[in-house]
């Protein structure tokens, strides 16, 4: 068991999460979908601060406290921390700082982030091994993304997201993320879905190759079956899209998760960030967002 009697707290990032492609197959008897994704995450996101603590509880800061849930029992990364707190905190409590940046309901995987950072930082700081079944299990049962978000490193992703298979050599890309600054249900989203995709799992093999332009080429031939259905709900979605795809230096622009954040990539960093003032500057009522992506440590 770690000792962290100097009072700082422990902190973890939790980082966007990035569906640089989604397919989904069909939906299963138990109402859940059979999915394809190749999920990345970026230097940009939220931070989770954990001290021990006698009198457990949730303080949450940032731009985006405000649109979490009001009860902070509800919260995920609250949940996540007494769900581990049961399995292996003996008794003890942790008080927890979430600061939200990541805009709510949008796609990128904020809640699911911050349990998984959760999940992560009770780890370190109870002595407990990451990849143990009982801490996957718990990340299961907290959400679909969950057990992703806890990897933290590129992966295809199969099943209903359970299952994954590390991409090892994925090229650094610069992506920027826009939310039209409206929040978008993933249930309200899967129930607007019409018909089933096209299984691509062939393609996760030719992800691994670790070469940029293969990688961009085989991400242009897939898709983010979501999209559809987002823009129904959402058609701000498709201004947004629009937007992306005409600045200088993008090399592909899509939809993540269930929208409505979408990103583009860029060959460097100063394409991503003029893209970003431009975008900005023209629909200064949208979030824009410029990063690359970054691996949990
Ligand atoms: P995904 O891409 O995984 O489908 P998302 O990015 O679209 O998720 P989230 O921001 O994770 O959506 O929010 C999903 C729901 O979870 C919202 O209704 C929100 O109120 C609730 N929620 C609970 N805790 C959190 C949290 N810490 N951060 C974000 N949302 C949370």
């Amino acid at each position: 068991m770690s000792d962290r009697n100097d009072g700082t707290p422990l902190e973890e990032r939790a980082p966007a999460k990035v569906n640089l492609l989604l397919h989904i197959n069909h939906r299963r008897d138990d109402g859940l979908h059979d999915l394809e994704s190749l999920v990345v995450f970026t230097a940009f996101g939220d931070r989770v601060r954990l001290s021990p603590s006698a009198d457990p509880g949730l303080v949450r800061t940032g731009p985006f406290a405000g649109d979490l849930p009001d009860d902070p029992r509800d919260d995920l990364s609250l949940r996540a921390a007494t769900r581990m707190s049961e399995s292996f905190g003996n008794g003890q409590g942790v008080r927890i700082s979430l600061e939200k940046n990541i805009p709510v309901a949008a796609g990128i995987g904020g809640g699911s982030s911050d349990s998984a950072a959760v999940l992560r930082g009770l780890c370190r700081l109870w002595g407990v091994d990451r990849h143990d079944p009982r801490v996957i299990e718990i990340a299961a049962s907290l959400g679909a993304d969950v057990p992703m978000c806890l990897y933290g490193r590129p992966a295809f992703v199969t099943g209903v997201g359970d299952k994954l298979t590390p991409i090892s050599h994925e090229p650094e890309l610069h992506i920027l993320l826009v939310n039209p600054n409206e929040a978008l249900s993933t249930a309200a989203v899967f129930g607007a879905l019409e018909g089933p995709g096209r299984r691509t799992e062939r393609l996760c093999g030719t992800f691994q190759s670790g070469d940029r332009s293969v990688f961009l080429q085989t991400l242009r031939t897939s898709r983010n079956d979501l999209t559809p259905p987002a823009l129904q709900l959402c058609p701000a979605v498709g201004v947004v899209l629009g937007a992306l795809e005409q600045a200088q230096g993008c090399e592909l622009a899509r939809m993540s998760g269930s929208g409505a954040t979408c990103f583009a990539i860029f060959p460097n960093a100063a394409m991503c960030q003029d893209a970003a003032d431009r975008i900005f500057q023209a629909h200064p009522d949208w979030w824009v967002c410029p990063t690359r992506t970054a691996s949990v440590s």
